[in-house]
C-alpha cells in the first residue's frame, strides 16, 4: 500500500541532497497520527498530515490551524507523504523543493469521527465525499475539527475549521502563542 501514491512525493525529491526520510511504511494504524509541521519555505506555512492508508494525507495551511470555533483556514491538498515524514524536522537544502526550515509544530494521534446519515464512515471515503471530522489528541491542537472540500471534486482547496467544543478557545492565537516544536523545544528561526 503507498507504493504508487507516493509517486509524487519521490520525484519531486533528490534523496542524496536532503534529509528528508524515504519511506518505510511500518506504522500499524490502530492509533493512525497526525502532525503538523511549520515549514518556512518561500512563504510561511504549516503543513497538515494524517495517517491513512499507509501514507500522510497532507494539506498546506497558510495561516496556520486555529482554536477558535468556526474559524475557516485554507488548506490546500498538496502530495501525499510517507508515514516517517511524520518526524522530520530539520532544513531542507536550497534549490531542493521545498527548500527551508521544517519543524514539527504538533504532532498525536487522530480519531476519524465522520457521520454521515447516522454512518461512520471510513476516512478514504470522507476524502472522497470531501468531508472529513477529526478528534486530535495532539499537544496544541486538541478535540474536533472539520475538513471540508471546496467546490468541486477535483478541487485542491479545502478548509480546516475548528468545531465549538471544550477544547475550542476564542482568546488564543495560538500559531504567534505557541512557536515551538513539539518534538525538540526549537523554533523555526533557531534552525535557521
Ligand atoms: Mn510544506
Amino acid at each position: 500500500m503507498g507504493e504508487n501514491k507516493l509517486k509524487q512525493y519521490r520525484e519531486k525529491r533528490h534523496f542524496d541532497k536532503t534529509p528528508e526520510p524515504k519511506e518505510s511504511n511500518i506504522n500499524l494504524e490502530e492509533n493512525p497520527i497526525f502532525v503538523v509541521q511549520k515549514h518556512q519555505s518561500r512563504r510561511l506555512h504549516y503543513d497538515f498530515r494524517i495517517e491513512t492508508d499507509g501514507v500522510l494525507k497532507s494539506w498546506a495551511i497558510p495561516k496556520g490551524p486555529s482554536l477558535k470555533p468556526g474559524e475557516k483556514r485554507l488548506a490546500v491538498q498538496v502530495e501525499d507523504h510517507p508515514v516517517d515524514y511524520a518526524s522530520f524536522e530539520g532544513v531542507i537544502p536550497e534549490g531542493e523543493y521545498g527548500a527551508g526550515q521544517v519543524i514539527v509544530w504538533d504532532k498525536g494521534n487522530y480519531r476519524n469521527v465522520t457521520i454521515k446519515s447516522g454512518k461512520a464512515i471510513s476516512v478514504g471515503n470522507a476524502l472522497e465525499a470531501g468531508h472529513l471530522a477529526l478528534f486530535l489528541y495532539g499537544q496544541k491542537l486538541k478535540g474536533e475539527y472539520g475538513l471540508i472540500r471546496m467546490g468541486q471534486k477535483s478541487s485542491k482547496n479545502w478548509l480546516l475549521i475548528k468545531k465549538q467544543d471544550e477544547w475550542a478557545n476564542s482568546k488564543i492565537d495560538i500559531v504567534s502563542k505557541m512557536t515551538k516544536s513539539v518534538l525538540s523545544g526549537r523554533s523555526i528561526e533557531e534552525l535557521m
